[in-house]
């Protein structure tokens, strides 16, 4: 086995594992898990090098982080932990100052730590813009002030906003997700280019495009189209005719994007864990490649309307 790699998070002084562990999937966002292999998936990971997590407490309503917080008991100085406020249910949204404060405060228990290395404002484009950048990213920069939160970040879809927010809020960091994998790469069209400019870091998240480029169904509620689904079943078809898996390759392909320190994975058991590591060993054929680029053209960065209507013009 390939050792793992780590690199330097801009906007940070954080050395985080190329592949990270994202444990929405702890919470049973993807379907009901078995509690006690999450806890060995996490475990496992920590064992093979994984040192960057990332949990909020939308996952599961609060499970994933309760789930998280157990696994990580005693191994907490081994990690780079990262959780989110802000978003708390489907339709439930609460980005002021004093909400923030006080979710960040209910984390730390559910974590059993007393601080966090990242705390992110969670899907910024249910929020009002304004909002974000003069209330909620001073809130959490004056728990960073108090020692209880290490960096700042924002997550969200669109681009432009994430671009904006960040600039505008001086973010420490970004997490985007399904806008660079084998799907959607259209990441450098509005926003890496701005965060390289503000050295702003950025971690690349679902590299499976959350289960579509997996062997298994998405779940019920993926947004994707209906097209691009069957592009991803047509990609796995490929990557089993050149005897191999579309997941390895799927997280191969963001691994090389070189901006992004880490890639946030989805994970709840050992297998996958074990699975998702062979991606730091592998190398893309290049004709394998050049067919799923072919499938994938018709189909590629259609992506879907998330959060306010003037977040998505
Ligand atoms: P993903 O693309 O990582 O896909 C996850 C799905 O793939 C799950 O069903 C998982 O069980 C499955 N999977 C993982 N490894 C596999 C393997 N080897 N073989 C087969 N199936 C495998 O999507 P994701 O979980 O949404 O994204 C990763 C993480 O990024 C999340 O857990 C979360 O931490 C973060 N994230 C954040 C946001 C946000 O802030 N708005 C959005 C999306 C993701």
């Amino acid at each position: 086995m390939r050792e793992m790699e780590y690199r330097t998070l801009d906007g940070t002084d954080l050395k985080v594992s190329v592949i990270g562990f994202g444990a929405s999937p702890l919470g049973n966002e993807f379907g009901a898990i078995d509690p006690d292999e999450g806890e060995r998936a996490v475990q496992h990971a920590i064992d093979s090098g994984i040192n960057l997590f990332d949990v909020s407490p939308y996952y599961g309503r609060t499970l994933a982080e309760e789930r998280l917080g157990k696994a990580l008991a005693g191994r907490r100085a081994e990690v780079v932990l990262a959780t989110k406020c802000g978003r708390y249910d489907v339709n439930g949204f609460d980005f002021s100052a004093r909400r923030v404060m006080a979710s960040a405060e209910e984390s730390l228990k559910r974590l059993r730590t007393d601080y966090l290395d990242i705390l992110h404002a969670h899907d910024i484009e249910f929020g009002d813009r304004e909002q974000i950048i003069h209330e909620t990213i001073p809130a959490l920069k004056k728990l960073k002030a108090q020692g209880k939160v290490r960096f700042v970040g924002v997550t969200g879809f669109p681009l432009h906003v994430l671009a904006d927010v960040a600039v505008r809020g001086r973010a420490d960091i970004v997490m985007s997700y399904c806008r660079y994998n084998l799907l959607v790469r259209d990441l450098d069209a509005e926003l890496t280019p701005v965060l390289r400019e503000n050295g702003i870091g950025l971690l690349n998240a679902s590299p499976l495009h959350m289960g579509i480029l997996t062997e298994c169904d998405p779940p019920a509620w993926h947004p994707a189209p209906e097209e691009v689904k069957q592009a991803g079943q047509a990609v796995a078809a490929i990557c089993r005719r050149y005897g191999t898996r579309v997941s390895t390759v799927a997280l191969r392909f963001c691994l090389n994007y070189s901006y992004a320190a880490s890639t946030l994975v989805g994970m709840s058991r050992c297998s996958q864990v074990k699975t998702n590591l062979e991606a730091l060993m592998m190398t893309i054929d290049a004709a394998l490649m050049a067919e799923i680029d072919r499938a994938v053209e018709p189909v590629l960065n259609r992506v879907w309307k998330s959060g306010r209507q003037e977040n998505n013009a």
